[in-house]
């Protein structure tokens, strides 16, 4: 008897812009792997009913990305130790019983993304801008690089401090900063990292001064649309080191593919070539 084509999807709201697609499609080619992932625009009122029918669909998993990221964990039957701890699921695997266990793969792709680009930790302090989804997953792997202390830079300082009070611990130091002091918290720090939606197509400019940032500081806008972000423009104008934001999501991929299709697959230059849609 054949197998059946195993089948993944991102579900977001709106979902049909992403990238996961072409991502994962990429990787179904280079591995030849008869397989199918799609996108799967989703509202917020009907992502519970959409999980609990993945497996009578026959799908083997689920990308979950804007706003579900942290809805879904009361939806899942068991949450991973990184989900539970982050507070939001990103990949959801669909058990041979139709069983849905949560797990989040954000912060592993942050944390590959900015030690594959040359970021060394020394255990300093780092400067998070936003206090949303994402920098939930952030903060949580800046902790587990060992930085000592964390300020979080926020619109709305009430998120920044729920955000503090959620990943309280005595090994790290973490701050709320209001916004307008952004610039001031940079001083002494070794990483400043935007995860706010500022700078992103068809959104406002993050307009941040770094002249407090030390020089050997590095720089990471986690937004890859525009690749090249005003504030990364900025950082590399002024010599300090700079990551892009589009490896965070192609390395968060990694994890999700091997678990929906049981290959282990490589984050190689012509995979960034092909989701950029540089090559056909
Ligand atoms: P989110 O939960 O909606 O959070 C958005 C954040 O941006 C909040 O902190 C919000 O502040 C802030 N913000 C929005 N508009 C602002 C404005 N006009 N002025 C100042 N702050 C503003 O979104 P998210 O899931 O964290 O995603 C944030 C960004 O990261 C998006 O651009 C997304 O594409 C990107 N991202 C990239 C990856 C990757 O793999 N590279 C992964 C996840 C997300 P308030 O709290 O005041 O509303």
């Amino acid at each position: 008897m054949p197998h059946p084509v195993k089948k993944a999807a991102i579900v977001g709201w709106p979902a049909k812009h992403s990238l996961s697609p072409r991502l994962h499609g990429f990787w179904l080619h280079a591995c030849g792997i008869d397989g199918g992932y799609e996108a799967m625009p989703t509202p917020p009122e009907n992502l519970a009913d959409l999980l609990r029918d993945l497996h009578i669909k026959g799908f083997c998993g689920v990308n979950l990305t804007i706003p579900h990221k942290q809805a879904a964990c009361a939806i899942m039957d068991s949450l991973d130790e990184t989900a539970r701890d982050i507070g939001a699921v990103n990949l959801v695997v669909v058990g041979a019983d139709g069983s849905l266990q949560g797990r989040n793969t954000d912060a592993y792709g942050f944390t590959q993304n900015l030690l594959l680009s040359g970021y060394v930790p020394k255990n300093g302090a780092a400067l998070v801008l936003g206090a949303g989804g994402a920098a939930r997953a952030i903060i949580y792997a800046l902790m587990k690089m060992g930085l000592s202390e964390i300020r979080i830079a926020n619109r709305t300082i009430a998120h920044a401090e729920k955000l503090a009070q959620d990943f309280a611990t005595p090994q790290c130091r973490i701050t709320p900063v209001a916004w307008q002091d952004a610039e001031k918290a940079q001083m002494g720090i070794e990483l400043l990292v935007n995860t706010t939606s500022l700078g992103m197509k068809g959104q406002p400019e993050l307009l941040l001064s770094l002249d407090a940032l030390p020089p050997t500081a590095t720089v990471n806008d986690i937004i890859y649309a525009p690749l090249e972000t005003p504030l990364l423009a900025q950082a590399r104008a002024r010599g300090f080191a700079a990551i892009d934001g589009l490896g965070m999501l192609l390395h968060q991929a990694r994890p999700s593919f091997q678990a929906f299709f049981g290959h282990d697959p490589e984050v190689t230059q012509a995979l960034r070539d092909y989701v950029l849609g540089n090559t056909q």
